[in-house]
């Protein structure tokens, strides 16, 4: 901690601090794993999956290790164990809630990743109101919403992303302007292109026609710092298995109206402050939402990853993959028939994360030579988000690469180099 707290500078050239300090400062479990490959030689394997799942950090491994033992059921055994396990896991919640810098009103519920914290946000918006949603999401911020339209009574439009930045939020702000939504959608970060719109003024157009805003944080929340106070965002997702922790944990974190009102879509003990045979009442939010014995660990786990990323310094996350994508994209580029998938040309700075075509090669026997013969780690297919492929013109899928704390120059130009070897001398 000592370590990390006087790094002073980590933007890739300044103060003599490069990327791969940052990769160095904030160890991963895994990160020196060897694999075979079909040679039968052994290499460190590059994991450029990133976006898919991150490996757990050092500090959350150790803190796992630390609180197993005090393993115990939450919030209604009165032995000490499960006092303290009770202790541990509502102080998770609050460090999560900070981590997004909740503010002092919202509630951050527990739930296993962000496809369940988006479903289950999807169950509280009010029966009757209008939800809109952008085509470029990952069906996990897609999905909820049209399959809510029809039992709640909620209408969802999809709303076609224009050609830059510039015009959707002018479409945004045209569609808005015509029906009155409650709760526009977004995705804080593209899944499959790592682009993002501003959410200040998806905010400000939303909250001027009296809709609320969600994000769907997945790749955002990990790569960032977000802040609920300042974007003025009323809701935030995200997975604990992409921000550095293991899987199983997740949040949603916000406004506490709807949550303190809303209709649980997982019933059962916890969730309940009364149940007799002819009716129930529910507790108010969090509990209400999280019915059944809860991940204690899962919490404890993710809360600690917050914790580490937090303790950086301001915008090292940032400047590390940003590095480390302009590095991935100037080599991607010089290569023959290689091209990198954008959504916008006007957007800003992407998050770590881009996806590419190889002309005339299939994305899984690419991704398959990646893996068997270099032993790099890069996903292939539609990403979840098919919708988005299609406009990209990649219905066939692409190739995704992405980056983190861990991830550093030499995988980086490991890709590179396999694949200049495969597009100038076949594989
Ligand atoms: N949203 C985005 C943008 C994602 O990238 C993902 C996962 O890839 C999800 C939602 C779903 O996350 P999870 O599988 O953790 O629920």
């Amino acid at each position: 901690i000592a370590e990390r707290q006087s790094c002073p500078d980590v933007r890739t050239g300044a103060s003599g601090t490069t990327s791969d300090e940052v990769a160095a400062l904030l160890p991963v479990v895994g990160g020196d794993t060897t694999v075979p490959l079909v040679d039968g030689s052994q290499v460190v394997y590059a994991n450029l999956d990133y976006a898919a799942s991150a490996p757990a950090l050092r500090t959350v491994a150790d803190r796992v290790t630390e609180v197993l033992p005090l393993y115990a059921s939450v919030h209604r055994g009165a032995g000490y164990l499960s006092q303290v396990s009770t202790a541990l896991y509502e102080a998770a919640r609050q460090t999560i809630a900070r981590f997004v810098d909740a503010r002092e009103d919202d509630v951050a519920i527990v739930t296993r990743n962000t496809t369940d914290s988006l479903n289950l946000l999807a169950g509280v918006v009010p029966a009757g109101e209008r939800v809109l949603v952008l085509d470029l999401e990952h069906h996990a911020n897609l999905l909820p919403w049209l399959q809510s339209s029809d039992p709640r009574g909620h209408r969802t439009t999809i709303l076609p992303v224009a050609a830059t930045v510039a015009a959707t939020l002018e479409v945004l702000a045209a569609e808005l302007a015509r029906t009155p939504y409650a709760l526009v959608t977004v995705s804080g970060a593209s899944n499959v292109t790592g682009e993002s719109l501003p959410l200040d003024r998806v905010v400000e157009i939303a909250h001027a026609a009296g809709a609320r805003v969600a994000v769907d944080g997945a790749q955002l929340v990990p790569h960032r710092g977000f802040s609920l106070a300042r974007s003025g965002v009323d809701y935030i997702a995200f997975s604990g298995h992409k921000t550095y922790a293991p899987f199983g944990a997740g949040a949603l974190v916000g406004r506490r109206d709807w949550l303190d009102t809303g209709t649980p879509y997982l019933a059962g003990g916890g969730a309940v402050r009364d149940v007799r045979t002819d009716r129930t009442v529910w507790q108010p939010a969090p509990a209400r939402h999280e019915a059944g014995s809860p991940n204690v660990v899962g919490a404890i786990a993710l809360a600690e990853a917050c914790d580490t990323l937090a303790a950086l310094p301001a915008g090292a996350l940032e400047a590390h993959e940003t590095a480390l994508r302009a590095r991935l994209v100037a080599g991607l580029e010089q290569l023959p028939g290689v091209q990198v998938a954008r959504i916008w040309p006007d957007s800003d700075e992407p998050v770590g994360v881009l996806t590419f075509t190889v002309a005339g090669e299939n994305p899984g026997l690419v991704a398959a030579y990646l893996a068997a013969e270099h032993g790099i780690g890069v996903r292939d297919g539609r990403f979840c988000a098919h919708p988005l492929l299609a406009r990209l013109g990649a219905s066939e899928g692409a190739i995704r690469a992405s980056v983190g704390v861990g991830t550093t120059s030499e995988a980086v130009d490991r890709l590179v180099d396999a694949l200049r070897q495969y597009v100038e001398q076949g594989a």
